[in-house]
């Protein structure tokens, strides 16, 4: 089958390779009928993810199930689904307690050895692992656009969001108008807020979040601090929202809430260590949230909120392309040249 792999930092093909096979009892064969390009897919292109070479990339997808392994019971050949972007268990002690990202079980799609060695989505097929706990049937009459991100960045938009303590009439600070920032400028809006700012330096993301109901600020006009004290009387955001993955970035989020506010981080962190404001942080009572989004517990509800037309992840897809132009999609992707790319096999 063909598939995107790693070559190396900076290097991507696309290439021939073995399709997978059922081998687990609680796998499932899916044929994938749309991929995605993830801003995490960049960490691993700049090389700040570890990745082995020819690890198969992606982990966006949505397909049909071709075949499943014994014990799984939820599924049946031929059923439309979306996979988590990670396989959880169901049955450990965190996932029995709704943690599934934190599951013993967990692998990542699509990077490579040392997150599980589970197969990538940028491909014309993937295995997915623990099927009953790892993936959802995408309801009748909605289609592969709109139900893709729910395995990933919009329940990471909506984890974020819920994470933010947003309440009706509350201004918030999302920094990021990537794919993440839009999807939790888009999921606040289901917890009441008056405003909310959305802070990038990409002229045409704004533009989308500003579609999406977000009130944008472009930091290479203005400092995003001083813009949302200048806005909110001097006090800051009610909560805010790191949508970016650089340290800077988790600063400017510290830094734009008021006394007693909330941060909600969930940008990949581009160092493993740096300077935190813990003085600040305690003199201001803020609390301060961080992770790795629980994809299991929202994308039920995500599905419902979609169906019932009160969510619109697709609008934010700016590029339809095929997974044999994957390495130009990754090119225009990391030039911030397209918001957001799906790929068709
Ligand atoms: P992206 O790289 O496409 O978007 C990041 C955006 O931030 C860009 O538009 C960029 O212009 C902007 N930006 C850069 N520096 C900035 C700054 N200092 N202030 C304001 N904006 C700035 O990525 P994405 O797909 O939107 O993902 C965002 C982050 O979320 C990545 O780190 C990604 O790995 C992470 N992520 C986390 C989870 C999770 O489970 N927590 C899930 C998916 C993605
Ligand atoms: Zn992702």
């Amino acid at each position: 089958m063909k598939a995107l792999t790693f070559q190396g930092e900076g290097d991507v093909k696309v290439m021939d390779v073995p399709k997978p096979s059922v081998k687990d009892s609680s796998d499932a064969l899916v044929r994938i009928t749309l991929g995605a390009v993830c801003g995490s897919d960049l960490h691993i292109l700049h090389g700040h993810s570890p990745v082995n070479q020819g690890a198969v990339l992606g982990h966006e997808f949505v397909g049909v199930v071709e075949e499943v392994g014994p014990e799984v019971r939820r599924f049946k050949p031929g059923d439309r689904v979306v996979s988590s972007f990670f396989t959880a268990c169901g049955h450990c002690t965190l996932c029995r307690k709704g943690w599934f990202n934190q599951c013993v079980d967990k692998g990542t799609f699509g990077h490579g050895e040392y997150f599980g060695g589970l197969g990538g989505g940028q491909a014309e097929y993937v295995v997915v692992p623990l099927a009953h706990h790892s993936m959802e049937k995408i309801p009748d009459g909605m289609s592969d656009e709109q139900a893709i991100f729910v395995g990933d960045i919009l329940a990471t938009g909506y984890f974020a969001a819920e994470r933010a303590e947003i309440k009706p009439g509350d201004t918030v600070a999302v920094i990021g108008a990537g794919p993440v920032g839009l999807m939790a400028t888009m999921c606040a809006q289901l917890f009441g807020p008056a405003r909310v700012y959305v802070i990038d330096m990409v002229e045409s993301r704004l533009e989308i979040a500003q579609e999406l109901g977000g009130i944008p600020i472009n930091a290479k006009e203005v400092h995003p601090v001083q813009a949302i004290q200048g806005y909110t009387d001097g006090l800051g955001a009610d909560s805010s929202i790191e949508a970016v993955g650089l340290l800077s970035a988790v600063d400017t989020a510290i830094q734009c809430v008021r006394g007693g506010g909330t941060i909600s981080m969930v940008g990949v962190p581009s160092a493993v260590q740096g300077d935190f404001p813990y003085l600040s942080v305690w003199m201001k009572s803020l609390t301060f949230r961080a992770g790795w989004c629980n994809v299991q517990a929202y994308m039920r509800p995500l599905l419902d909120l979609i169906a019932a037309g009160r969510l619109h992840p697709e609008k934010i897809i700016s590029h339809r392309m095929k997974l044999a132009e994957a390495e130009e999609a990754y090119r225009i992707f990391d030039a911030r040249q397209a918001t957001k790319i799906v790929l068709t096999p």
